[in-house]
């Protein structure tokens, strides 16, 4: 069992831009003794929620057959315990779903039918996730690529049968891998120094149905240890699932580096890699300190402790 409440530190919590309205639900939460498990649930579920966030949960970008697909995953830094789900259709709140797969099953991952039936049993009601604003925006897509064919559902299944077979698909999806997705990150730390990271997306916009991105990768888009810290990701997860960043910015951090250090390294990382997309991580150490890099543009989170009024602004490195 890995030890928790070795560090003492102020309880606080760190999140993408998308969390900044959300973080004072998980700072209350601390605030009143609660777990980092609990902050980091309950303040990706408000993300989850909000329907004009067209990344995460509700109102999530679909894929390219007009499905939104969710990916989710919450990591445990007093136990190194984690849960997981990938391509869920019916439900609006995969972390929580996620945090059932951890709490209450023998695995870490589940995918597709399989996590919705789970999801089911353990009493999550299912739900449709199109809003006005994702399926305008799908079926605008579909009409400027196509426009010979109309609302023809079933012959844009067969252009896309064709448009995969011939391979154009990568080289569009590389394209597109710059614009229209992302992610929330959520890290907590509470007053018994245990650290917990939340991370929810629909993923990228028209991936290929059943593609999984690097949130529900324990590891990739997602790592939490209490002897060291947490670390999440965002971005074109193709990438952090090859490099393991999350887990390699808590190794990292493990052989001596800053987290600033540790997530710039983490991005060279991606950079070495010379493909195309844009990749992000967000990380904290047990003692409190925090830090953004990215290879996109200056990124910006934003903190709370259970001192603060309000979420302050941070930025991290450009590298
Ligand atoms: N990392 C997410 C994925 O690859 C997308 C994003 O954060 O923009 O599914």
């Amino acid at each position: 069992m890995i030890k928790g409440g070795i560090m003492r530190v102020k309880p606080m919590i760190i999140g993408t831009r998308n969390a900044r309205e959300m973080l004072h639900i998980g700072v209350e939460i601390l605030r009143d003794g609660g777990s980092a498990l609990d902050a980091v649930e309950a303040t990706v579920r408000a993300v989850e929620d909000n329907p004009l966030d067209f990344t995460v949960g509700y109102g999530g970008l679909p894929n390219l057959l007009g499905e939104t697909e969710l990916d989710a995953s919450i990591m445990d830094g007093r136990t190194l315990r984690a849960g997981a789900v990938a391509a869920v259709k019916h439900f609006k709140n995969p972390i929580s779903i996620a945090r059932k797969v951890m709490e209450e099953s023998p695995h870490v991952l589940l995918v597709g039918e399989g996590a919705e039936l789970f999801a089911e049993s353990m009493g999550f009601k299912r739900c449709d996730l199109r809003t006005d604003h994702n399926r305008k925006f799908y079926e605008a897509f579909v009409k400027d690529k196509i426009p010979e064919l109309g609302d023809e559902f079933a012959r844009w299944r067969n252009y896309l049968m064709e448009y995969i077979r011939n391979y154009r698909l990568r080289e569009w999806y590389e394209r597109l891998s710059m614009e229209h997705h992302g992610t929330v990150n959520v890290i907590a730390i509470d007053s018994r120094g245990d650290i917990c990271t939340g991370v929810s997306t629909s993923g990228l916009f028209l991936k290929l149905p059943g593609r999984v991105g690097d949130s529900p990768i324990i590891g990739a888009g997602n790592y939490a240890d209490n002897r060291v810290g947490g670390a999440a990701c965002t971005g074109r997860g193709e990438l952090t699932i090859r490099l393991s960043t999350a887990r390699s910015i808590i190794a990292y951090m493990k052989a001596g580096m800053s987290v600033a250090e540790a997530c710039m390294q983490a991005i060279r990382d991606v950079n070495a890699l010379e493909e195309t997309g844009g990749v992000s991580c967000l990380a904290m150490d047990n003692r409190g300190n925090t830090y953004a890099a990215s290879n996109r543009r200056t990124p910006i989170y934003y903190y709370m402790d259970v001192d603060s009024e309000a979420p302050e602004e941070r930025k991290g490195s450009l590298v």
